[in-house]
């Protein structure tokens, strides 16, 4: 059996569609969602992510703007400018781009965030709302690994999935959405790590497997059982002389045996990664929504 290919690309271009819709509406509401993006120093790994975020907002009419602030800033004037930007009426999603340098406290900054506009869903009031069920910001890779899997028609109620990671972006906030009694959910939950003493023992049990670990193509076709449905997070250069670049992009799955046996997997690149970016702009409609409600309830 070759595996479908879970064309990531093409699903968040027909999210991003009826976005633009949404936001047209919010428009001639006289509401043009905001997002600030807050990059400090010059990571050049962050930098290209930063500049397909902007790249999404400006394809689909948003405001977005990026502060950048040089590496030596300190958490003082860091927290400031959260402060003005939680209180800027015309911004509903800040995203401080994460790592940040060893003077800044990331989860003092995190926290300072004002919870309705943590786009991330990274805010501890957020994270547990995400744990008790309620409504709130997911983060942009968990929610958009879900929407792929429900815009791809694959079952998730009463299936094994094993999550091979527990990030606190990726791994952990997964589980929880997919532990859920939800649409999209109502999975069984198994999460593995470094601590995991026989990965295999997992990996061979899922129905669907997501790996999230970062490191270069770890799951082998010699892991999995015929039919299991692969989602592959990690993004990992490795050398190849053949390319211009010296380098290219895979995943935590080696693909070509995981294609094999799997019934359906997620390419890297072209898999997980555009579904990241579009679900930053979703989070972001989302709050402007929610802003235009709360003021024209109160008038
Ligand atoms: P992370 O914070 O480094 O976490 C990696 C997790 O994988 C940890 O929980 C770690 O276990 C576990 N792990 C590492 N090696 C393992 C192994 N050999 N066996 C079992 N578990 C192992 O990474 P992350 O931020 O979650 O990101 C993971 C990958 O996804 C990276 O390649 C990242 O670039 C990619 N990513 C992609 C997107 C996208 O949009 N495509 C978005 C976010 C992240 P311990 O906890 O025990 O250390």
């Amino acid at each position: 059996m070759a595996a479908k290919i879970l064309d990531g690309k093409k699903i968040a271009d027909d999210i991003k569609k009826s976005l633009k819709d949404e936001i047209s509406a919010l428009k001639n509401r006289g509401c043009i969602p905001g997002l600030t993006v807050v990059m400090i120093g010059a990571n050049p790994a962050s930098q290209i992510y930063v500049n397909m975020k902007n790249k999404a907002a400006s394809e689909l009419g948003i405001n977005s703007a990026t502060v950048n602030l040089p590496e030596d800033t300190s958490q003082s004037k860091l927290l400031g400018l959260i402060a003005a930007l939680n209180e800027d009426r015309g911004i509903h999603g800040i995203l401080v781009q994460l790592p940040l340098p060893p003077q800044i406290d990331e989860q003092v900054i995190i926290t300072a965030i004002d919870p309705a506009k943590d786009v991330d869903g990274f805010h501890p009031v957020n994270r547990g709302k995400l744990v008790i069920g309620e409504e709130t910001f997911v983060p942009c890779t968990p929610l958009g690994i879900q929407k792929l899997l429900i815009h791809s028609q694959i079952e998730t109620s009463g299936k094994h999935v094993v999550i091979v990671g527990r990030s606190r972006i990726v791994g952990l906030p997964l589980a929880t959405m997919l532990v859920q009694k939800n649409q999209g959910a109502n999975s069984t939950v198994t999460v593995c790590h470094t601590g995991t003493s026989n990965l295999l023992h997992f990996t061979k049990q899922a129905d669907i497997l997501i790996a999230a670990m970062g490191k270069a193509e770890i799951i082998t076709g010699d892991m999995i059982k015929d039919g299991v449905v692969v989602i592959d997070v990690g993004v990992n250069r490795i050398e190849d002389r053949s390319s211009d670049k010296g380098y290219r992009i895979v995943g935590d799955v080696e693909f070509d045996s995981v294609r094999k046996k799997a019934s359906a997997i997620t390419p890297v690149p072209g898999g997980v990664g555009p579904m990241t970016i579009t679900m930053l702009i979703y989070n972001t409609v989302t709050s402007a929504k929610h802003f235009m409600r709360a003021s024209s309830s109160t008038g």
